[in-house]
């Protein structure tokens, strides 16, 4: 197939918009879900937390050939926390798909998502989903894809993914609208076995390059990486170095390409991958933080990124936005923890992890997130593939404090390692620059949100005749903590939420210590604007009382701030009667009885961390984020 006949292209959409109901349906016109055995539904989304949150966590690509064109479907992460991997997915694009639901209209995703695709230089394809729901409103839709990008009605396709309508416009129109890939070379295409692809000639060296757009660790075959050739061809045999790798220590020593192939979505093994192609790719890499993703790849040195901006920047723009601490439920799994996270953390290198020790909750480990969703999906598997139980604290986000004296700029991860007035010139937290889409009614309210948590209003913006662009700067800490809900809960979920990292901002906060029967419970401590310390530290010591269960000896929490105590509240022990009159029930009653009670017992231990005497539920934990 000659390069004017590939196409290589993203379909980019709000949450639920219906992107992967499409990719289905276009897999399907092309023939492709007959290959794969079971035909089942959403192929694109494998894992089983995808599934279940609806959310498509890591990218997949899927080629397709249609009307004699190779077309290569890059799937992207949707969510925001993904951002810098939709990046990267789209430098090997040259067009997109931007759909926008025909009974929502154009959210804060798909203006963000135009945004990015726009400045990839990419060429947009519109393409209005759902359109054989009652309520769809496609009039409304088409004028603010005419008020907002520019694109006239005209160009914009109308499809149901459940119906098919309108559905095989699209491949056509990818193959009319979008260009080919730049220089790509002619390609054979056709499947072989790997004893062929090995006996494949070898190919002039120095001649290739290209972009990880994807990469995940597999038990087998280690690390397996979706790549686009930029330059030259990708094959078997071929000795290739990676930014990562070539960043470290074994500069000099390349991997070895072992299998290349498409996915169609399930691997199909192919000779090469050439100019312009996207596939899979695996080497002898054993370690996925040596090939991530936004790395360039080549078989010489001299093809890789130079730019130490560049590559400082990538960096940068992969340290944890959000940080949590996880300990095992009972100490002695800490091993077992370990292994577990060591092995996801193979499939994903943007999650950070170091050993912590807290006074409190003994060994465990303190992870880095890019994004409060990022870290829900890594607990979740966490759960799900390693059936391990764990103890989280909340989410906290990372702060700085310009030190008194040398200027020196230190970075507290976690509250506890915020470094105390005394010794601070100034305090920084993190900000968001946060966009909403909403209906112009609910105008008011969603200032009121925004204003109750230090949000500066930088723009407003009219969409259509009913609808408002509102733009603020937040600080991160309150996206982090209910935001999105908030917002979806005054809108009668009439609103959609986007947001990006901002500079940080300097500010007046404060660290809140949560004791227990006099000892501070470092898990338990958060961070506090100053005006708002003394009604969260007695928001949060009420919210514990409410957790914590009765004991035979008095509890008593606190909240502190530095020296001063916030906030009081007591848990009264149980009462001596309650005791001996509950003990005799137990004593004399049937065994059926008794067992429930056990296993009652056993249950509501289940997620439960003891704090010198005093039991902790998990609930307990998540107290400092939870707001009336
Ligand atoms: P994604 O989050 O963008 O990948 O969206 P999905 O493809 O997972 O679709 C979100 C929801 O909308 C699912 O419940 C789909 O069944 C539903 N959906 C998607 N396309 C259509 C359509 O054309 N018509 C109808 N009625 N429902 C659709
Ligand atoms: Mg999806």
């Amino acid at each position: 197939i000659p390069r004017e006949r590939m196409r290589n292209f993203v379909i980019a959409a709000h949450v639920d918009h219906g992107k992967s109901s499409l990719a289905d349906k276009l897999l399907e016109i092309a023939g492709n879900l007959e290959l794969a055995e079971g035909g089942e539904r959403q192929v694109l989304d494998d894992l089983k937390v995808e599934r279940e949150r609806g959310i498509t966590v890591k990218a997949r690509t899927a080629s397709m050939v249609f009307d004699d064109h190779l077309l290569n479907l890059v799937d992207t992460p949707g969510h925001v926390d993904f951002d810098y991997e939709v990046k990267r997915s789209l430098q090997a694009c040259q067009g997109a798909l931007l759909l926008v639901d025909s009974t929502q209209g154009v959210q804060a995703q798909t203006l963000a998502n135009y945004n990015l695709a726009r400045d990839a230089g990419l060429q947009i394809i519109p393409v209005l989903t759902k359109l054989d729901l009652s309520h769809s409103d496609p009039a409304t839709s088409l004028e603010q894809i005419e008020q907002v990008f520019g694109i006239p009605e005209d160009e914009v396709i109308w499809t149901s993914a459940k119906t098919g309508e309108g559905c095989d416009e699209i491949l056509p129109a990818v193959i009319k609208r979008l260009p080919p890939p730049p220089d790509a070379q002619a390609l054979p295409l056709q499947a072989i076995t790997a004893e062929e692809n090995a006996a494949s000639p070898p190919v002039a060296k120095h001649t290739m390059s290209g972009l990880i757009f994807d990469s995940w660790y597999d038990r087998y075959m280690g690390v397996v990486c979706l790549v686009y050739v930029e330059k030259g061809t990708l094959q078997v045999g071929q000795e290739f170095f990676t930014d990562s790798q070539a960043l470290g220590q074994k500069r000099s020593q390349g991997f070895q390409v072992q299998e290349v192939g498409m996915l169609v979505p399930q691997p199909m093994v192919c000779s090469a991958l050439r100019q312009g192609q996207v596939g899979f790719m695996f080497g002898n890499i054993k370690d996925s933080s040596l090939a991530r993703v936004g790395d360039a790849i080549s078989d010489h040195l001299d093809g890789l990124t130079q730019d130490e901006e560049t590559l400082e920047a990538r960096k940068v723009r992969s340290t944890p936005k959000v940080y949590a601490s996880i300990f095992p439920l009972d100490g002695g799994d800490f091993d077992e923890l370990r292994k577990s996270l060591e092995r996801l953390l193979l499939n994903d290198s943007s999650v950070a992890m170091r050993p912590e020790t807290s006074g409190a909750l003994g060994n465990g480990f303190l992870m880095g997130f890019l994004g409060k969703l990022h870290m829900e999906v890594f607990f979740q598997r966490l759960e799900d593939e390693f059936g391990t139980e764990i103890i989280a604290t909340a989410p906290a986000v990372p702060y700085w404090a310009d030190m008194r004296g040398t200027g020196e700029r230190v970075r507290a991860d976690i509250p506890a390692q915020l470094p105390p007035k005394e010794m601070v010139e100034q305090y920084l937290e993190p900000m968001a620059h946060t966009t909403v889409i909403a209906p112009i009614e609910y105008m008011g309210e969603i200032f009121r949100v925004f204003k109750e948590r230090r949000g500066v209003q930088t723009g407003v913006d009219h969409m259509d005749e009913t609808r408002v662009v509102i733009k603020h700067d937040v600080p991160w800490q309150e996206v982090i903590v209910d935001l999105h809900d908030v917002l979806k809960t005054v809108t009668s979920g009439f609103a959609s939420l986007e947001y990006e990292e901002a500079p940080p901002r300097v500010a007046d906060i404060t660290k809140v210590d949560i004791l227990v029967n006099g000892n501070a419970v470092d898990a338990l401590a958060f961070v506090a604007h100053r005006s708002v310390a003394a009604r969260r530290g007695r928001a949060v010591a009420q919210k514990l009382r409410s957790v914590i269960a009765r004991q035979q000896f008095e509890i008593v929490i606190q909240a502190a701030s530095g020296p001063k105590i916030i906030a009081r509240e007591r848990i009264p022990p149980f009462r001596k009667d309650v005791l001996t009159k509950s003990g005799k029930t137990v004593g004399g009653g049937d065994m059926s009885r008794k067992r429930k009670l056990l296993e009652k017992q056993k249950a509501g231990k289940k997620k439960m961390k003891s704090v010198g005497n005093v039991e902790l539920p998990q609930s307990a934990f998540y107290a400092m984020n939870e707001r009336d």
